[in-house]
C-alpha cells in the first residue's frame, strides 16, 4: 500500500479573485455576484487540510488571490515532482441564469492515468450533494496538457444555474467537495482515507456570520451607518428583529 507522506498532491484554486468573467449572476440575498474562486480557493483549503491530515504532502500552486498564470501553477507543480494535479473550478455557460448545471471532470485527451484518477475522484463526487453528473470529458487544457503527473480539473457546478450558484458559499458544500476529492486520492494511489473530525462549528453559511463584510452596492451607507453608532458593524448580513429594528431607528433619530 502506498504511503501518504511520500506522495505530493498539486492543488490549483483556478483563478484569481478578480479574474474578469468568472462569476454569477447577481444572486438576489445576498445583493452581490459570486466569484468562481469564492468557491475554488475554500475547497483547495479544505482539501489542503484534509490531505494532510491523511499524511499527504501538499503543493498550493497559486496561494494568493492574484491571478497566477496557468505557466506559473504547471512549472511549479512540475519543478516540484508532484504525484498528482488537481484543479478545482466551477462552470458557467453564460453570463446570466439559465437552464445548465451539473458537474464533471475534465481529463487530457488519451491520457489514461489522469482517467483513472478521475474514474476514482468521480465515484465519490457523485455521493454526496444531488447534481447531474455530465461524465468525464477530455479537453485539451493547459493545466491537464502541461503538467507531468496525472492532473483532473472538476467543474463542480454551474455559476449560472440558481440552485448550484446557491451551493458555492455553502460550507457545508465546500467540505463536502474536498472531502470526496481527498476520498478519490486515496482510492488512486491505495492510501487508507481517514476522515476528518470536525469542530463544532455548524454553520451553512459563512456570508451570514460575523465578521461579513458588506454588499458592495451598500458598503459606504452601511460603513456610515457604524460611524454613527447605528449598528456595531457585525454580522452585516443578518436578518435583524423588529426590536432591533427599533433601536436602530432610535439611534438615527437621536443622531
Ligand atoms: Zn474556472
Amino acid at each position: 500500500m502506498a504511503k501518504a507522506e511520500d506522495l505530493l498532491i498539486a492543488l490549483d484554486d483556478g483563478h484569481g479573485i478578480d479574474t474578469s468573467g468568472k462569476r454569477t449572476p447577481v444572486v438576489t440575498e445576498i445583493g452581490r455576484a459570486i466569484k468562481e474562486n469564492e468557491f475554488n480557493s475554500k475547497v483547495v483549503k479544505y482539501m489542503d487540510e484534509h490531505l494532510k491530515y491523511i499524511g499527504f504532502k501538499t503543493l498550493l500552486v497559486a496561494p494568493t488571490d492574484a491571478d497566477t498564470s496557468l505557466n506559473a501553477r504547471t512549472n511549479l507543480a512540475n519543478s516540484k515532482g508532484a504525484d498528482a494535479y488537481i484543479s478545482i473550478h466551477f462552470d458557467a455557460m453564460g453570463s446570466v441564469w439559465g437552464n445548465a448545471e451539473g458537474h464533471s471532470i475534465f481529463v487530457l485527451p488519451g491520457a489514461t492515468t489522469s482517467k483513472k484518477l478521475a474514474e476514482c475522484v468521480a465515484g465519490f463526487l457523485q455521493q454526496g450533494t444531488s447534481q447531474k453528473w455530465r461524465g468525464i470529458k477530455e479537453q485539451n487544457f493547459h493545466v491537464l496538457r502541461e503538467t507531468k503527473m496525472p492532473a483532473i480539473l472538476s467543474e463542480n457546478g454551474f455559476m449560472d444555474s440558481p440552485r448550484e450558484a446557491r451551493l458555492m458559499l455553502d460550507i457545508n458544500f465546500q467540505k463536502e467537495v474536498a472531502r470526496e476529492h481527498a476520498q478519490g486520492i486515496c482510492k488512486y494511489f491505495g492510501v487508507t482515507y481517514k476522515e476528518k473530525k470536525e469542530g463544532g462549528n455548524n454553520v451553512a453559511n459563512e456570508e451570514y456570520e460575523k465578521n461579513a463584510k458588506p454588499s458592495p452596492s451598500l458598503e459606504t451607507e452601511y460603513n456610515a451607518a457604524v460611524k454613527a453608532g447605528i449598528t456595531d458593524g457585525t454580522y452585516p448580513k443578518r436578518p435583524a428583529t423588529r426590536e432591533e429594528v427599533a433601536v436602530m431607528i432610535l439611534r438615527g433619530i437621536k443622531k
